[in-house]
């Protein structure tokens, strides 16, 4: 196809504003899909992200689409994950676009992604249609959210379409924008080539998949290509479009957008971002915006059961294949056995995987609390990256402590402001700025530390705010702050996955309100168990659960086995998702209990 025939897209929204319902839609109309086979939301391929209504994992379709003008376009919607999370992947799809729909819900309004988005698709360049969907809706004010677009974003909303995603209204005109209004991508045939890769995938049969948009140049079926920033080379075994089934096609030209195959083992050699070139005629520079994603926060995967600590290590490396953000390696604990210590993008993506892995892989875990990467600095000068509280170098010897810091915007209605201001104080947030966006609705900005965002801050965002308040962050570097490290002894002994790094102001309270959460959710044992929490040797809290009085089957009067049994396989299951702790059983909550304290 012509540069001048094609058109690349993609869909930006606010969580639940009708990205996939109208991504539905466009395949619909175009005949792409037929209705009948469409599985609601047919871009959002698996299972978790339907359920969760997210997108993780990017996805494109090739619409065929005749014109009013007559002419047959090619329309390449490529679509974008919505969670600040995967914030890299969004920006480089968009960077495969010429255009993209901005989608708001028109009985809401600009939200706290609404804007995280646009700011990406403005750096990048693109041509943004607004359209102000769920008009169908009784409280729609499209008029209303028009102008707030306007105020807000200083977007021309004169052409905005009206729309409606789940009535099928205003899609016509949808396609009809896009043709008229995302430019045509450059007519690059003639150069070197380069094509920008925006999502790989792990396919147990072709191996990685790699999509990517032909920027310059061309490719063909057999080519030996180079990655231009880790320098793998491949053979082209498979090309084609996705359709979004794939379809293969002897070559791709500039401009268009399309899927290789060529053997790769795993995603991390074919890493979104990178630049794909031919190896007999390479491009001299590789196209820009690459960037190795870190992991931000870290957790430790332990199997309740320790025989499956194999099955879990094959299941990880499973999920690794699809998955280039996702690190672990194996961690020992006195206290929890073998397990691995697992490096994520941030909250949502360390659900996704544990989730994945309890489902999916039928594995019972017990998970620590999430913490961020720390920097500590001993005084003989060398630095350490801390994922793990037990990597800090012990009291003498540490000098100081640095902490990750992001940029956080809440947008909210008016009337929770003081609220919303009130719990950033307490997250050790720092003021930045506020402005109205409307008469009615608030930007707030902060600089908090990422340790307080990850526990449970949108949470509590969401409850002070009747669930009206949105939010996004963004890291901004790291901060020297006045750290400790906060022990918890079980029994005497310590319990490394509950130690926790925090501020030096909030240990004391913290060490309180653990140790009686510990308390309540630790179940009593046949003997008394001491609980202490303590900063260095100093302890600052303590508290011990009494012993239990009466055996459990002492209410059996001797008699009744069956009745017994049934009691003793009670017991059992709720013994499940436990770690012994020495002694002591500790269940699953009680790892997390750190989160909830505030
Ligand atoms: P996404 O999170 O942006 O992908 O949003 P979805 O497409 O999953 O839509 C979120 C919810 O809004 C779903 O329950 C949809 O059925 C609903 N929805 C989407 N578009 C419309 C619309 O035009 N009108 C109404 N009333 N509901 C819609
Ligand atoms: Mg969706």
């Amino acid at each position: 196809v012509a540069p001048s025939h094609i058109r690349n897209f993609s869909i930006i929204a606010h969580i639940d504003h009708g990205k996939s319902t109208l991504a539905d839609q466009l395949l619909i109309k175009t005949d792409t899909v037929e209705n009948r086979d469409m599985q609601a939301q047919y871009l959002d391929g698996m299972d978790l992200e339907r359920e969760r209504g997210i997108t993780i994992k990017l996805n494109t379709a090739r619409m065929k689409y005749v014109a009013k003008d007559g002419e047959t376009y090619a329309l390449n919607l490529i679509d974008t994950p919505g969670h600040v999370d995967f914030s890299y992947e969004v920006s480089r799809s968009l960077a495969a676009c010429e255009g993209c729909l901005l989608v708001v819900d028109a009985s809401q309004g600009v939200e706290a992604q609404t804007l995280a988005n646009v700011y990406l698709a403005l750096a990048n360049d693109l041509e943004i249609i607004p359209v102000l969907n769920k008009i169908d809706l009784p409280g729609a004010e499209p008029d209303r959210v028009k102008r707030e677009i306007e105020e807000v974003i200083g977007l021309d909303c004169s052409n905005a379409i009206y729309a409606s995603a789940k009535k099928g209204l205003g899609i016509a005109e949808i396609l009809e924008a896009v043709v008229e209004r995302v430019p045509a991508p450059a007519d690059n045939r003639g150069k070197p080539l380069r094509a920008l890769i925006f999502d790989s995938y792990y396919d147990a049969y072709k191996g990685v998949v790699v999509q990517f948009r032909v920027t310059d140049g061309e490719l063909h079926k057999g080519d030996l290509v180079k990655f231009m920033n880790t320098g793998c080379e491949y053979d082209i075994v498979e090309l084609g479009v996705l359709n979004p089934k794939p379809v293969e096609v002897d070559a791709l030209y500039a401009g268009e957008v399309g899927y290789l195959a060529a053997s790769i083992k795993q995603v991390a050699d074919a890493r979104v971002g990178d630049t794909i070139t031919l190896k007999k005629r390479p491009a001299e520079e590789a196209l820009p915006g690459y960037t190795e994603v870190q992991p931000m926060v870290f957790c430790g995967l332990f199997p309740t059961d320790a025989d499956q600590y194999t099955e879990l290590r094959e299941a990880l490396l499973k999920l690794q294949l699809n998955d280039a953000a996702l690190r672990f390696e194996p961690e020992v604990s006195s206290a929890m056995g073998f397990g691995f210590r697992c490096g994520f993008l941030g909250l949502l993506h360390m659900e996704i995987v544990q989730e994945r892995l309890e489902r999916e892989y039928d594995l019972d875990l017990i998970t620590t609390a999430p913490t961020v990467v720390f920097k500590a600095v001993a005084t003989d000068g060398t630095e350490t990256v801390v994922d793990c509280p037990s990597k800090l170098p012990p009291g003498n010897r540490l000098a100081s402590i640095s902490e990750p810091y992001v940029r956080l915007e809440v947008i909210t209605p008016k009337e929770y402001v003081g609220s919303i201001m009130e719990l950033a104080q307490q997250r050790r947030g720092e003021y930045v700025d506020m402005q109205f966006l409307t008469e009615t609705r608030t930007t707030l900005v902060y600089n908090m530390p990422l340790a307080e965002v990850v526990t449970d801050f949108f949470d509590a965002l969401k409850s002070r705010s009747r669930g009206y308040a949105s939010m996004e962050y963004a890291i901004t570097g790291y901060r020297e702050n006045d750290l400790v490290l906060l022990d918890i002894k079980i029994n005497g002994e310590m319990v490394e996955p509950l130690a926790a790094i925090i501020h030096r102001d909030n240990a004391y309270y913290v060490g309180k309100a653990l140790v009686k959460r510990l308390k309540e959710l630790i179940p009593r044992q046949q003997f008394r168990v001491p609980i202490q929490a303590a900063i260095g040797a100093r302890v600052v809290a303590s508290e011990s659960i009494p012993a239990l009085r009466k055996d459990v089957l002492a209410k059996c009067y001797g008699g009744d086995i069956s009745r017994k049994k049934k009691l003793l396989k009670k017991q059992a299951a709720g013994k499940k998702r436990m770690k012994s702790l020495g002694r002591v059983d500790v269940p699953q909550e009680a790892f997390m209990a750190v989160l909830q304290i505030n």
